[in-house]
C-alpha cells in the first residue's frame, strides 16, 4: 500500500473510533479529500483510493485540476469566494462551503441561471468562534441570513459549515462544534422546506474526531491524508 493509503486508511479507523464513542454510524460522515497542498498527480492518487469528494479553496488551483480530473469525483469548493470567480465553479464544483454573504447568493443565483446549470449546494459559513480573521455570518444574524437564501430556488442549502481556531489542544474547540450543531437545530425548528439543513461541514485534520463527536456529516481533510510535513497555507 502507498503512504496515501496508510493515510487513508488511519483516518477511516480514527473516523470509526469517533462514531463509536457517539454512538454514530460512520456511513453519515462524508470525507473531502483537500488537494490545495496535492499537484494533479498526486490528486489523482487519492481519488484512486476511493475517495471521491474533492475540496479546493482557490479557483485558480481549483479550475486546472478541475480539467484533467473533472469527472473522476464530485467538487467542493471549500475557501472564501469571491463573488468574480463564481462563473469559473458553476457547472463544475457540486458544493460550496461558504456561502457568506447576500451578495455572493445572488451571483451564484445569476449564474447557475445563465449556464443553466444545477442548483449550487451551498453551506452557510457561520463564524461561530468569533474571531475577526475568519469569515463567515455571525451566529445572530443566520437566521435571517437563512431564510434569505432559501428563497433562491438555483441554491441548496445543504446545511453549515464552520471554521475552528487553530489551538493546541483540539478539546478547546468543542464548543465550537457544538454551537454549530445547536444553530442547526434551531434552523431546523422553523420547519421550513427549502431548510432541511441536513449537513454539517466541521473538522479538519487537527480536530476531525472531536467534530464527528458533535454531529459532523461532513469533514475537510487534508494534510493528515497527504502527510503532515506538506502544510502551509
Ligand atoms: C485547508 C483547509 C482544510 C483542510 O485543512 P487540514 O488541516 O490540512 O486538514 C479544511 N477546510 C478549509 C476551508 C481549508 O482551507
Amino acid at each position: 500500500m502507498n503512504e496515501f493509503g496508510k493515510h487513508w486508511e488511519k483516518v477511516q479507523e480514527r473516523i470509526q473510533a469517533a462514531c463509536r464513542r457517539a454512538n454514530r454510524d460512520p456511513r453519515e460522515i462524508g470525507v473531502v479529500a483537500v488537494t490545495k497542498y496535492s499537484d494533479v498527480e498526486d490528486t489523482a492518487r487519492l481519488l484512486d483510493l476511493g475517495l471521491t469528494h474533492v475540496g479546493e479553496n482557490k479557483v485558480q488551483d481549483a479550475v486546472p485540476k478541475w480539467k484533467v480530473l473533472g469527472d473522476r469525483g464530485t467538487w467542493h469548493f471549500i475557501g472564501h469566494m469571491q463573488r468574480n470567480k463564481v462563473k469559473e465553479i458553476i457547472g463544475r464544483f457540486q458544493y460550496l462551503h461558504s456561502l457568506d454573504r447576500l451578495s455572493l447568493a445572488q451571483e451564484i443565483d445569476r449564474r447557475v441561471r445563465q449556464k443553466e446549470a444545477e442548483p449550487l449546494s451551498c453551506f452557510l459559513q457561520v463564524n461561530v468562534s468569533g474571531e475577526e480573521s475568519k469569515f463567515g455570518i455571525s451566529p445572530k444574524e443566520l437566521e435571517e441570513f437563512a431564510k434569505e437564501v432559501a428563497n433562491y430556488s438555483t441554491i441548496e442549502v445543504a446545511g453549515l459549515m464552520t471554521m475552528a481556531p487553530i489551538v493546541e489542544n483540539p478539546e478547546e474547540v468543542r464548543p465550537i462544534f457544538r454551537e454549530l450543531k445547536r444553530l442547526q437545530k434551531q434552523l431546523q425548528r422553523l420547519d421550513q422546506p427549502r431548510l432541511r439543513v441536513p449537513h454539517l461541514s466541521m473538522g479538519m485534520s487537527q480536530d476531525f474526531d472531536i467534530a464527528i463527536e458533535e454531529g459532523a456529516t461532513w469533514v475537510r481533510l487534508g494534510s493528515v491524508l497527504v502527510g503532515g510535513g506538506k502544510r502551509g497555507r
